[in-house]
């Protein structure tokens, strides 16, 4: 497992100097930066019992010793990765609008998929991690190491943690077993207790450089990278993800009713309802996420005259028109009103009167003035 390449300074920062890493680590930051990879990569070189230069600078896992090939058969007696159960999937731990969207596996328009286990679950943010979880876990971290080594846990996404796991994971933090270490994962950082927080060294990973991100997406293949980087709010994985499950032009589609809204919300409910039954690859999750993106750029092209993830001209030109005749308080109001309803999303009792209600508030939010 490798490390992206705009993750080079932080893995320098952590890794040159190993032994003097904390017990708990908490990698921090939107879905889609890659902070699962890093963390299989850290455990990686932290078991390996060969590491090299890697070309970038800094140590890395040979990928050849008996560690190497354990964690690659996903059976290292020193290694645990601790996530959600996907059978156990529910709406519980809503994801926060930074964690964008739903990835999902499923395959589209029968091309196979071939998403990272990375991204698997990565944003969204159902899910919760059991306090069986962790009490398996704290057998696995008092038990004496297997090797006499390191052993690693690492933890994804901490926030899917129901509060008794929380609580049995502090306890393990307080009293710390020698040579475990600790590293969580969060792309909601601030659901976490407070207690968790400060016991765990923050690694905040930050939005790549655009330009970095774009070059990486296009020797990955992906076709409009920039455009693709951009609606995924500049999280390169995110964006990969999409781009390989044909998501831009579904993208495109679920936007038609929000350039053009004109003053009929039964009218725009049906183009989307129809879209989604068009589709069954796109669901009503990603729907309600699209709208809070365009959403997003109108509250911040009325407040600051600038966009975050819809700059092609025609989107500009319709959010600008738009931001005209909106109301900020409005707009504001419907945003809060779209993260309350996100979890009712996934499990709508009538997906009609779902859209038609998302698009009234639409139009009474853009047409207030
Ligand atoms: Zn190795």
């Amino acid at each position: 497992m490798n490390i992206h390449p705009w993750q080079g300074g932080l893995w320098k920062q952590l890794m040159d100097a190993p032994e003097k890493l904390p017990h708990a680590l908490l990698l921090t930051g939107p879905a889609g930066l890659g902070k699962q990879d890093f963390a299989l990569a850290m455990a990686a070189c932290l078991l390996c019992e060969a590491p090299q230069t890697a070309a970038t600078g800094g140590p890395a896992a040979c990928g050849e010793c008996c560690s190497c090939s354990w964690l690659a058969a996903g059976n290292h007696p020193d290694f645990r990765l601790v996530q959600p159960d996907a059978a156990e999937e529910t709406a519980e731990t809503e994801s926060d609008s930074d964690a964008v969207t739903k990835t999902t596996n499923k395959t589209r328009q029968g091309k196979a998929v071939g998403v990272a286990t990375s991204m698997a679950r990565v944003g969204t943010g159902s899910g919760t991690l059991r306090i069986e979880q962790i009490r398996e876990l704290t057998d696995f971290v008092f038990v004496g190491s297997h090797r006499q080594g390191r052993r690693i846990v690492v933890l994804e996404p901490a926030e899917a943690m129901t509060p008794a796991a929380a609580n049995a994971l502090l306890k393990v933090l307080e009293e710390p077993p020698a040579s475990v270490c600790f590293i969580l994962i969060s792309h909601a950082w601030r659901r976490l207790l407070p207690t968790i927080r400060s016991r765990c060294r923050i690694v905040n990973f930050g939005q790549p450089d655009p330009r970095q991100a774009a070059a990486w997406l296009k020797a990955a293949g992906i076709k409009e990278a920039e455009s693709v980087l951009q609606l995924a709010g500049g999280a390169p994985l995110l964006a990969r993800n999409w781009a390989q499950q044909d998501m831009l032009p579904v993208y495109r589609k679920a936007l038609e009713p929000l350039l053009q809204p004109g003053n009929d919300p039964v009218a725009m409910a049906q183009k989307w309802s129809a879209l989604l039954k068009a589709d069954s690859a796109f669901d009503l999750a990603q729907l309600v996420d699209i709208v809070q993106k365009w959403l997003a750029d109108l509250i911040q092209m009325t407040l600051a005259d600038s966009l975050r993830y819809h700059r092609d001209p025609a989107w500009q030109k319709a959010l600008q028109a738009q931001a005209k005749r909106s109301n900020a308080a409005a707009l504001l109001a419907f945003d809060r009103e779209l993260r309350r309803i996100r979890g009712v999303a996934r499990h709508p009792l009538n997906t009609q009167l779902f859209l038609e209600d998302m698009a009234a508030r639409y139009l009474r939010a853009t047409v207030a003035r």
